[in-house]
């Protein structure tokens, strides 16, 4: 008999070996590897003269508008760079709301008129392009017939080269918007929203004495994905047209042993993740650690973290590498958040915390009273911002994708809450109950003038089940899906921070124009925030009845799938909000609502088309077959035997005719 398509594929399998990569490190080490295909500060600062350096320099640590006049020089030294490396191309490299990357190519040649070619890249190219904008998601902001679309260089994130087989190309990072400015990609919220963090923020370390010019917010996004081989992925329709399987049997052995998390790393998994780091290594990206996850076949990757910004289109190079080194290994990447049922999905904890321009993080408990008195601050102007704006947090993380997993018992509930661990907790609670002069503990904290508990820092502490926990100098927001870009996700926390940080900013003003001193005003403020907000702190675990109870007694919303949760773009409070920071107008919002709703339709139907299709086309068509055999079956028994039973064979029928 000959084999069928299922163990023809395993007989590939079998035999498949680690494929082997074009870097030998005993030639070239990582370090050295690291940021050959960036055009980074150290390669501007070579090419440039100092006063274009300075200008790009300010740019990016100030967050600046570039100085046009040294656009041409930029542009001149970025082609010299890429041509010599090989490139022949360049691009204006953006993030649509398709949830992926887009990109036009160009060839840096110009023709002229004697029938040469010479190659040519003005600042004017640099720093504008023109692609249709007519074929993007645009919620209603621009209609096919004024369908021009215009992408801005963002200095801050630095061009790159992308290397094909037969050629580089020259990419460099944009903003993507209409002709009047409207913001039709996630990038331009995101900039706008760290802009507004950062005044708020840069405000409220005046106030509290420290001068700081610029503050960004880090992200170190956790990476979470699975690998199959591509013999068994080209045989699903499911996998390749929905990214997850909508039919399947769960296998005897899925993750019961905990056996697959952080086991030992095959070999040829082992040479797909050496690879994807050496693409990373030199696309300036920094990767740091690489494990097993639960799942079987399930992995992660973790970089260092960076600006919100970087980090944000690292993240989509890394999802890109993944997709393509997988292919070159014989191997298929699923970003989907649950590629298959019975075992864990995927998410992407997004750490996320705030560091000024010295590189301070605002959310590092210190070492003297006063660090701490800080600490407690930017603390509670977190929490604040999570319990006003949980709701808005919610929708940043809602596609149909992490409906599968948000509230199953893998990932953190729909419900959105703070961990801040038992040490911590009993802070904000002595604080809480000293505003009312009673203390759990009997003494209450005198902010800035008693010294924080030593706050640990250490894994077993955390608390896996939270959305939203604090682990030790930053949180972890655990509810972002894998698929995501996370440009989304970070906008709406970075304004849902902002509005808190004016917030707080405003009550400490208001009380030192009373007079008050500086410490008063901050354990009176400090006080009242916590004392206000802190029904959304829970240290349990969030996967319990229980919490959902409590939770709903709190006041708390839990918006539980994708539709629900759009409903709050929606909301005047969090339309105001968007309006009063400049991340979003109203149209700007109303077209992000939209384009959420049909998103989530489209995905669904294609879910469903594919259902039909695969049961019509290859579930139907086997079972008719088995039923056959099973009806040749009964029918060769009886006639071969009398005394034979076929009460088996004709159970079977009568369930595979149903
Ligand atoms: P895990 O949470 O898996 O135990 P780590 O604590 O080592 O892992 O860190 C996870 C991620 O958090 C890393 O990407 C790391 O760079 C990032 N991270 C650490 N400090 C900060 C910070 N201040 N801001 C943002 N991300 C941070
Ligand atoms: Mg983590």
């Amino acid at each position: 008999m000959g084999l069928n398509a299922r163990q023809e594929a395993i007989q590939r399998i079998a035999s498949a070996q680690p494929v082997k990569s074009a870097v030998d490190y005993t030639k070239t080490t990582a370090a050295e590897l690291y940021g050959t295909n960036v055009f980074n500060l150290s390669v501007a600062k070579k090419l440039l003269s100092k006063d274009a350096y300075a200008s790009l320099l300010k740019t990016i640590e100030r967050g600046e508008k570039i100085d046009a006049a040294f656009a041409n020089e930029i542009a001149a030294a970025m082609k010299e760079w890429a041509v010599a490396r090989g490139a022949s191309h360049y691009c204006h490299w953006f993030m649509p709301m398709t949830g992926s990357t887009a990109e036009k190519h160009d060839a840096f040649l110009m023709y002229t008129a004697d029938g040469r070619a010479i190659n040519e890249f003005s600042g004017k190219v640099l720093i504008q392009g023109e692609p249709d904008a007519s074929s993007f998601p645009s919620g209603g902001l621009r209609a096919t017939f004024e369908a021009r679309g215009y992408t801005a260089w963002d200095p801050t994130s630095p061009a790159f080269l992308l290397e094909g087989l037969n050629g580089k190309t020259l990419v460099i990072p944009t903003a993507f918007c209409g002709w009047k400015g409207e913001a039709l990609d996630e990038k331009t919220p995101l900039l706008r929203a760290t802009d507004a963090l950062s005044t708020q923020a840069v405000r409220l370390l005046k106030i509290l004495g420290v001068q700081a010019t610029r503050v960004n917010t880090t992200v170190g996004p956790e990476q979470e994905y699975f690998l199959i081989d591509r013999n068994f992925y080209l045989q699903r329709p499911d996998l390749i047209n929905a990214g997850r399987s909508l039919f399947g049997a769960k296998p005897p052995k899925g993750q019961e042993m905990e056996d697959h998390y952080f086991g030992s790393i095959r070999p040829r998994i082992l040479a797909f993740m050496a690879e994807v780091e050496q693409e990373c290594y030199k696309l300036g990206i920094p990767i740091k650690t690489r494990h097993n996850e639960v799942s079987p076949a399930q992995f992660e990757v973790a970089p260092i973290f960076e600006g919100s910004n970087v980090a944000c289109d690292h993240n989509l190079m890394v999802m890109e590498t993944f997709r393509q080194v997988a292919n070159k290994h014989g191997l298929q990447c699923l970003l989907h958040e649950k590629p298959f049922a019975g075992v864990n999905g995927s998410g992407k904890h997004n750490n996320w915390s705030m560091a000024d321009d010295k590189g301070n993080n605002l959310l590092e408990p210190g070492h003297t009273p006063e660090d701490n008195a800080h600490f407690l601050v930017f603390l509670a102007v977190v929490v604040r911002a999570v319990n006003k704006w949980g709701k808005l947090l919610r929708v940043g993380i809602a596609h149909s994708g992490n409906d599968h997993r948000l509230g199953a018992n893998e990932a953190p509930p729909a419900i959105i809450s703070v961990y801040l661990g038992d040490k911590l907790a009993d802070v904000v609670d002595s604080i809480v109950k000293g505003r009312k002069g009673a203390s759990r503990s009997g003494g209450t904290l005198d902010i800035g003038v008693q010294a924080l508990p030593n706050l640990p820092r250490d894994a077993s502490d955390r608390n896996r089940t939270s959305p939203f926990a604090f682990t030790g100098n930053k949180f972890e927001f655990r509810a972002v899906g894998s698929s995501q870009n996370i440009a989304k996700p970070n906008t709406y926390l970075n304004l849902a921070v902002a509005e808190s940080l004016d917030y707080v900013a405003g009550e400490l003003e208001k009380r030192l124009g009373k007079k008050k001193n500086l410490h008063d005003a901050i354990n009176e403020v400090v006080q009242e925030v916590l004392e206000e907000n802190q029904r959304v702190i829970w240290n349990g675990d969030n996967y319990t009845k229980e919490w959902h109870q409590e939770a709903e007694k709190r006041g708390l919303p839990n918006l539980k799938n994708t539709v629900d949760a759009l409903a709050v773009l929606g909301d005047k409070d969090v339309v105001e909000l968007f309006k009063k920071y400049k991340v979003l107008t109203a149209e700007e919002v109303a077209s992000r609502q939209v384009i959420g709703y049909e998103q989530y339709c489209k995905t669904i139907n294609i879910e469903a088309l594919v259902t039909a299709t695969v049961a019509r086309q290859q579930i139907l068509p086997a079972s008719l077959h088995y039923q056959k055999q099973l009806a040749d079956t009964v029918t060769a028994t009886k006639a071969a035997s009398k005394s034979a039973s076929t009460a088996a064979a004709e159970a079977a029928l009568s369930e595979v005719g149903e």
